[in-house]
């Protein structure tokens, strides 16, 4: 989907356009921009996306922070009709590394609505935090397995087991081009990873790995279980786990997105007169803003970002 601004066609985590914005470096958003040679964008997700374009800019465009992970950005600017904001993923809530997405008034605001459904209602991610280290600390004789993204969703579970557990988590290589970004940003990770003599060392005792999502299975957890003659469990870190069932021991519902309550709130705080929804299932939300008087309208420009996790997910809903 692209945005007319002062007569340039600007992307919106797309590259069919004069000029792309990239909200943040997640794979879902990146596809269209990876040949871009000028991106508006936080130097963050270039360095996160690994791409080589140069930094741009144009007149009249601000980005906001998205509290969503390092770098994410909202676009606002001042367009050829008046005002619009674009949220890219975004989160309301405070977390361990961000305060949470900043509202902007616009006349027009194009909304992600992953979470677009009243029966997706997050705790804080501070109580999630809590009750992750809770589970940690009364399994401190095994092996634990947190099944989470490798970007964004690791490196807040790897500050929440240093600042909740004191614990130092087994991270896969994968993750690692990451946390060394994040680090790079000022963010102290302390972490060993899978094949260092550190990691060999920590992996004597009991420990606790993060690991995709894919992995984060009882069957799995079993066979590392049997492997270290200890017991070891799993658990599942995503807001999907409000919903369907999966295959880990346990589930825990922090999400780096905003959930139905704060999509309301924000769409209240920006007060727009127009609004789109992008990347998820805005029909509710569509409804209930359409009986306050707001124009809405869908837009299936983006790709699902909930693929990559629904792999491991049971396709029929909780009872
Ligand atoms: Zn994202």
């Amino acid at each position: 989907m692209n945005l007319p601004i002062r007569g340039k066609a600007i992307g919106l985590d797309c590259g069919n356009c004069d000029l792309p914005f990239l909200s943040h470096a997640h794979g879902d958003h990146l596809n269209g921009v990876k040949k871009s040679t000028h991106i508006i964008a936080s130097k963050e997700t270039i360095e996160l996306a690994s791409l080589s374009a140069s930094l741009s800019t144009r007149p009249g465009i601000q980005l906001l922070d998205a509290g969503h992970i390092l770098g994410s950005r909202q676009l606002w600017a001042e367009t050829d009709g008046g005002s619009a904001l674009y949220t890219g993923d975004f989160r309301l809530k405070e977390g361990i590394f961000s305060k949470g997405a900043e509202p902007k008034e616009a006349e027009k605001l194009i909304i992600e609505c992953t979470y677009g459904d009243p029966s997706f209602s997050f705790p804080s991610p501070e109580e999630t935090y809590s009750e992750i280290a809770k589970w940690v600390n009364s399994h401190n004789d095994s092996i634990l397995l947190l099944g989470a993204y490798n970007l964004g969703k690791t490196q807040e579970l790897i500050k929440t087991l240093n600042e909740y557990c004191k614990i130092t988590p087994v991270v896969t290589p994968h993750s690692e081009h990451f946390n060394r970004v994040y680090e790079k940003n000022g963010i102290k990770l302390d972490r060993v990873v899978v094949g260092t003599e550190e990691a060999e060392e920590v992996m004597r005792g009991p420990f606790v790995s993060i690991v995709p999502p894919k992995l984060a299975r009882k069957t799995f957890a079993s066979k590392l279980g049997s492997a270290f003659s200890r017991k070891a469990y799993s658990a599942f870190v995503s807001g999907w786990v409000l919903r369907y069932r999966h295959s880990a021991h346990e589930g825990f519902p922090l999400s780096d997105h905003a959930d139905f309550a704060d999509i309301l709130e924000y769409v209240e705080q920006v007060n727009p007169k127009e609004v789109t929804f992008v990347h998820g299932d805005g029909a509710h939300l569509a409804r209930v803003l359409s009986k306050k008087g707001i124009r809405t309208s869908l837009s299936g420009a983006l790709p699902a970002q909930t693929l990559p996790e629904m792999e491991i997910l049971a396709p029929e809903a909780k009872s």
